[in-house]
């Protein structure tokens, strides 16, 4: 039976409720809206399986040492960087996979999707700066592989970790992308702040973009589409950065390292118009590509769709997590107090860019600037 200790021993990769003999496992969210495993006793055997598959611990594979930096012009304007992942997910359509990925559904929910044509590539486009909810996508993915078909799967290296024990023996036929990640941040938070938009404007949210790339691609800021109406903020994406809200296991995550559990790893080449001057000095974009294994190399060393790609320098100082976690902030449990016994408005109030406490540091660190 599955006994977490501590929240952070958990990345909600819902293996363990997908392999169950017994289904006696439920994914469970908590006030944050992160999901757990919970256990009806009485139709567990204790049988193990379910501490068995859980992968949330270091991955045993080589540590890649290359890295490229890669765009598509024609994916540029509609992907979050490079247009990398597209380009991945629309090749393994094109060759017959089935493709799973991030999509945000209409009531702004962010769960893990199956795809089978190209046409339903378009809403796994962009980040979504939430954790994508992945309960029973392990089973499904598994009855694919277990009928032979080829599967590509991308999402956190958590996910990705999960969904690769729960192949086991089926490996072979699933091709695993994972991003460099930051750290996922709370469903219930994002929610709750569109809610509370739309009290503020006294209109709808039609759609939501975490970050708008017509903005540039240096920029993040979210976007809010009120019923036809565009407005840019910087609230959700302070409280991302800030680290107030992610799922507590991030600032654990045994994957943030050059070491993973997938074939790919793609991320935003920051840093690219200083290491490869020319390169991608128009603001609109560059993936990063690593590969892990030589079915990662062997899928990504052609695409359908035009390209321009060249190895560049292992970022190091550009993608911290890529070598640790992301710390959390030294409030986020106060965050977490506030936020489910007075709600998004009073929790905004009490540690956003207004707040007393967050105007008192940003005072001290100019103070020190000056000294
Ligand atoms: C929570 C989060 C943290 C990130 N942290 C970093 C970072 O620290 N450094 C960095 O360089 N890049 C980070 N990224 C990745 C980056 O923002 C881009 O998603 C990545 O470079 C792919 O861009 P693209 O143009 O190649 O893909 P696109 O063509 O835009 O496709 C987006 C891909 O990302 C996947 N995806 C989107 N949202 C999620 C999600 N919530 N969970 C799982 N998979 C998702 C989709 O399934 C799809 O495959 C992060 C992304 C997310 C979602």
């Amino acid at each position: 039976m599955i006994r977490l200790a501590d929240r952070s021993e958990c990345c909600g990769c819902s293996a363990c409720a997908s392999i169950c003999p017994q289904g006696a496992i439920r994914m469970v969210a908590d006030g944050m809206g992160f999901k757990y495993p919970e256990t009806d006793a009485s139709l567990c055997t204790d049988c193990g399986l379910c501490n068995s598959i859980c992968a949330f611990r270091p991955s045993d594979t080589p540590a890649s040492d290359k890295a490229e930096a890669i765009r598509f012009p024609g994916l540029l304007d509609s992907s979050q960087s490079g247009g990398l992942g597209y380009a991945l997910m629309r090749k393994a359509i094109l060759s017959g996979y089935v493709v799973y990925g991030a999509a945000m559904d209409g009531d702004f929910t962010v769960r893990h999707r199956r795809v089978m044509e190209e046409k339903g590539l378009e809403p796994l486009r962009l980040s979504k700066y939430v954790q994508s909810d992945t309960t029973g996508i392990p089973s499904m993915v598994l009855e694919d592989l277990k009928a032979g078909r080829k599967v590509l799967f991308t999402g956190t290296p958590c996910q990705c970790a999960g969904i690769a024990s729960v192949a086991g023996s089926h490996r072979g036929n699933l091709l695993l992308s994972d991003i460099i990640c930051h750290g996922v941040p709370s469903p219930s938070v994002w929610k709750d702040f569109i809610r509370n938009q739309e009290k503020i404007h006294g209109k709808q949210v039609t759609g939501a973009i975490f970050r708008d790339k017509s903005l540039g691609w240096h920029d993040h800021r979210e976007t809010l589409c009120f019923e036809g109406e565009k407005q840019v903020s910087y609230e959700y994406t302070f409280l991302f950065y800030q680290h107030l809200m992610l799922r507590q296991s991030c600032t654990e995550c045994p994957f943030a390292s050059l070491s993973r559990p997938s074939d790919i790893t793609m991320a935003d080449c920051w840093g690219v118009e200083k290491d490869l001057p020319g390169f991608a000095d128009d603001n609109r974009g560059c993936s990063l590509l690593i590969v892990h294994t030589k079915a990662g190399e062997d899928f990504t060393s052609d695409f359908p769709d035009e390209c321009v790609r060249k190895q560049t320098p292992m970022p190091v100082e550009k993608q911290p997590n890529l070598y640790r976690p992301s710390k959390a902030h030294k409030s986020a449990a106060a965050f977490e107090r506030v936020y489910l016994k007075k709600g998004y408005a009073a929790t905004w109030k009490r540690f956003g860019t207004d707040s007393r406490a967050y105007r008192f540091e940003e005072f001290i660190k100019k103070v020190k600037r000056h000294i």
